[in-house]
C-alpha cells in the first residue's frame, strides 16, 4: 500500500536522518534555476533591512562580550563553565532558538553541538541547508544546573540579549525549538503542540515552533510532525533552500 503523504514524508525525514546525507528534498518543493536569484520582499516593519554585513556582526560582537560579563543570575554565573551566546551567520535569513545550554555546550560554548545538536544538524541538512547558513542561539546563554527549565527571572534576565540578537541579525524566519523557547519568545502559555504548523509573528520576523531535538530523541515518532513544520518553513520561503538563496539577496 503506498504511504498517504505525511506519512511518507515522515518515513523519507527517518531514512534521511538515518543516512544523514539527503537527496529526496530535491523533490519538493520542485528545484529552481540558480538564476535569476528569487526576490524576497522584507516584511515593511523590519528595522534592519539595510544593515550591513559588518554593522550585523559587530552588533553580535559587543552583545556577546557584554555576556561574558553577565552575573544578573547568581546562580547560573556561579555554576556555569562559560556563557554560551551563539553561532552562525549574522546575515542569516533564519534564526534559530533553543532552550539553553546543556553540558556540551556548557563545555563548548557553542550552542547544540551534543546529542540534540547533532540531531539539529542532521534536520538542517534534511532541509538542504547548511548550519552555518543559519544563526543559532538559546533562550538563555548559561547552562541551568542539572539541565533544569529556565525560570521566568533568567528568561527575562537574558532577555535583552536574545532580542539584540534577533535585531541584529534581522532574520525573515525565527525557528523556536520546543516549548521554553516558543512559549518565552512569544509570551505564550501554549503547548508546543498547538503552536506548530502556523506563523507566529515577531520582530518582523515570521515565527515557527515546533519539537526540540532532545524530545525527538525521546520521541522519534514526532519526527514526521518536525519534518511536517520543516516543508511548511521551506513551502514559505518559496524557494529551494540552495547555498546562495540563504542569503539576502
Ligand atoms: N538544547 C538547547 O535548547 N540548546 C542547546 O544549545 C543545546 C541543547
Amino acid at each position: 500500500m503506498t504511504d498517504p503523504p505525511p506519512a511518507r514524508a515522515a518515513r523519507q525525514l527517518l531514512e534521511s536522518l538515518a543516512r544523514s546525507g539527503v537527496t529526496h528534498l530535491a523533490r519538493s518543493p520542485a528545484p529552481q534555476p540558480p538564476e535569476p536569484q528569487p526576490q524576497h520582499s522584507e516584511p515593511d516593519d523590519m528595522q534592519v533591512t539595510s544593515t550591513g554585513a559588518g554593522e550585523r556582526a559587530s552588533g553580535l560582537e559587543v552583545l556577546s562580550e557584554e555576556v561574558v560579563g553577565c552575573r544578573l543570575c547568581g546562580e547560573l554565573a556561579e555554576t556555569r563553565t562559560q556563557t554560551v551566546f551563539g553561532v552562525g551567520d549574522p546575515e542569516a535569513r533564519i534564526l534559530f532558538v533553543g532552550e539553553a545550554p546543556g553540558a556540551d555546550e556548557d563545555r563548548l560554548g557553542e550552542p547544540f553541538v551534543g546529542r540534540a545538536g547533532k540531531l539539529l544538524d542532521q534536520i538542517i541538512e534534511a532541509c538542504g541547508m547548511r548550519r552555518e547558513q543559519i544563526y543559532i542561539c538559546n533562550i538563555l546563554k548559561c547552562r541551568p544546573p542539572g539541565n533544569r527549565n529556565p525560570t521566568p527571572e533568567e528568561a527575562g534576565n537574558c532577555r535583552r540579549f536574545l532580542d539584540g540578537q534577533i535585531a541584529a541579525v534581522g532574520p525573515e524566519y525565527i525557528v523556536c525549538w520546543g516549548s521554553v523557547a516558543a512559549r518565552n519568545l512569544l509570551d505564550s502559555t501554549e503547548t508546543i503542540g498547538r503552536m506548530r504548523r502556523q506563523f507566529f509573528e515577531y520582530a518582523g520576523a515570521k515565527v515557527l515552533c515546533t519539537y526540540h531535538p532532545s524530545y525527538l530523541l525521546r520521541n522519534p515518532s514526532a519526527k514526521k510532525d518536525v519534518w511536517e513544520d520543516m516543508q511548511l518553513l521551506l513551502a514559505d520561503m518559496g524557494i529551494t533552500l540552495t547555498g546562495k538563496s540563504l542569503k539576502r539577496s
